[in-house]
């Protein structure tokens, strides 16, 4: 009777409350999850949880790549144990985390993540008899959920996450997946659907888009059409996630090996322009091809990179992303006179840039110095005479501007036969330290200047001031 009171009167439509699945255990002989497929740090987690008598789970991601047969990027465990119980468990331990805290145990370079259950800040179940966690989150002005840091059970820890296929749970205990969301027939259907209401969860926390085209990219799941389209109507929404951690989400989004899909998507849902406003804007000249045949370029060379297991870096990626609202605006500042010379433009426009960018995504100091010095250096590699080619070799920048250099060339600007010099120079400076470098063509100084004239005078009065302001 009770129950039907509540029901009645729940804030929940009931539709909901009805189609809520129910827990599903999935044994061991009915999945493809093997330990020894899992980080033998991380198991080794689970059971000496266990064996403190804890409740002690592999759940997120790990779960979810390994049911995919995947390698898993990391492991995750949810324990019943609060980060001080943990700490006890574990010598190596480290509690982290202001918003949430959290216990890091380490093993050497690897550390395996422990997050004690939590429920969200809405009521997890209306119909049960004892009352709901409520209210201890705190919801800012937007519906973000400002602070969320309750502890709860498996099943409120269940419900809190984002997508289905990120909320199973994987126990040492009997070796069994525990579904709560349905999250093994979306697998399946290899179908990314967020858990409760999909409006409601990205008002929460709007990352929480970005994160559904990360992962639609990376596993090629398709999105569940009431996931997807609040994408298209609430990209606003990231203007008020703080830049700090948007530039954390950006190297997750570009830097994991899937940077063109995702950037595609990005754009479909028309969420890029909240990342890299100059940049959105530049890319929609549609008839000119450069600017996206650069951005694509750039996040295909860094995905071959990561396919290959080579190093990727930020400043290169921003730098790329950032460079046609650069190049741009460079452009305007020699052509107005405002900057006597290409590299002063480039400076001048550089910093104007960064500077807006920095408003929406940050960009550590640690990064924007060497975005600064790719971006000069292309200015620096048309100086060819004397002693300078041999300078800027030695330069801490000269590889990683020496490829942008052949990016831009391969996107269409006129800049075959510098590449080639570069190319032949490092060559002759690799097999012999004395032999000469070859000679640059009378010309030369101005090869880079020819290709940006030419561009110049194409797009006429189409751009836009873009951060001229703050030059
Ligand atoms: P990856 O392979 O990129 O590590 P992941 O799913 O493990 O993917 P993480 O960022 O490591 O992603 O997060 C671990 C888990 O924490 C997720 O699978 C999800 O269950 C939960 N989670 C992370 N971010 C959120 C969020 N913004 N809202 C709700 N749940 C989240
Ligand atoms: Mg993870």
């Amino acid at each position: 009777m009770i129950k039907i009171w509540k029901r009645l009167f729940s804030r929940e439509p009931q539709a909901e409350a009805v189609a809520r699945p129910e827990r599903v255990v999935i044994p061991r002989d009915q999945h493809t999850i093997s330990r020894a497929r899992i980080s033998p740090h991380a198991v080794k987690v689970l059971y000496r949880l266990n064996e403190a008598g804890y409740e002690a789970y592999l759940v997120g991601g790990g779960v979810r790549d390994l049911l995919l047969g995947r390698e898993p990027k990391d492991f995750d465990v949810a324990t019943s144990a609060s980060p001080e119980q943990v700490r006890r468990v574990f010598r190596n331990c480290r509690l982290i985390g202001r918003r949430f805290r959290l216990a890091h145990v380490h093993f050497g370079a690897e550390i395996i993540e422990v997050a004690t259950f939590r429920a969200g800040h809405q009521p997890v179940e209306d119909t049960e008899d004892e009352p709901a966690l409520d209210g201890a989150g705190e919801v800012g002005e937007h519906g973000m959920i400002l602070r969320d840091n309750v502890y709860g059970t498996l099943e409120e820890d269940a419900w809190r996450r984002d997508f289905t296929v990120n909320a199973l749970y994987y126990t040492v205990a009997d070796f069994s997946v525990v579904d709560y969301t349905g999250g093994m027939a979306d697998l399946d259907r290899g179908q990314l659907r967020l858990i409760g209401d999909p409006w409601q969860r990205y008002r929460e926390d709007p990352v929480r888009m970005l994160r559904a085209v990360r992962f639609a990219a990376k596993l090629g799941f398709r999105i569940e059409p009431g996931t997807e389209q609040p994408l298209f109507e609430l990209g606003e929404l990231l203007e008020h996630v703080p830049s700090a951690r948007l530039f954390e989400e950006v190297l997750k989004l570009f830097l994991a090996g899937y940077g063109v899909q995702t950037f595609e998507l990005l754009r479909h849902y028309d969420l890029f322009r909240y990342l890299f406003p100059a940049t959105d804007a530049a890319l929609a000249v549609e008839e000119e091809h450069y600017p996206r045949t650069f951005v694509v370029n750039a996040l295909s060379n860094t995905d071959e990179r990561v396919a290959a297991g080579k190093p990727v870096t930020p400043a290169f990626l921003f730098a790329a992303l950032l460079w046609e609202p650069v190049r741009q605006l460079a452009a305007e500042l020699e052509a107005s006179g405002e900057c006597k010379t290409w590299l002063q433009a480039l400076q001048v426009a550089g910093d104007a840039v960064i500077t807006q960018q920095a408003v929406r995504v940050a960009v550590p100091r640690r990064f924007s110095l060497p975005m600064r010095e790719i971006w000069e250096m292309q200015a620096r590699l048309t100086r060819r005479s004397g002693k300078r080619p041999m300078q800027l070799l030695a330069h801490a920048r000269f590889r990683a501007a020496y490829d942008f250099l052949l990016l831009r060339q391969a996107s269409g600007e006129a800049l075959d036969e510098l590449c080639q010099w570069w190319t032949d120079y490092q060559a002759s400076q690799e097999v012999d330290g004395e032999a000469p470098p070859p000679r640059p063509p009378a010309d030369s100084e101005e090869a880079d200047g020819e290709g940006r004239r030419r561009r110049r005078r194409r797009r006429g009065g189409r751009r836009r001031r873009g951060g001229a302001a703050a030059a």
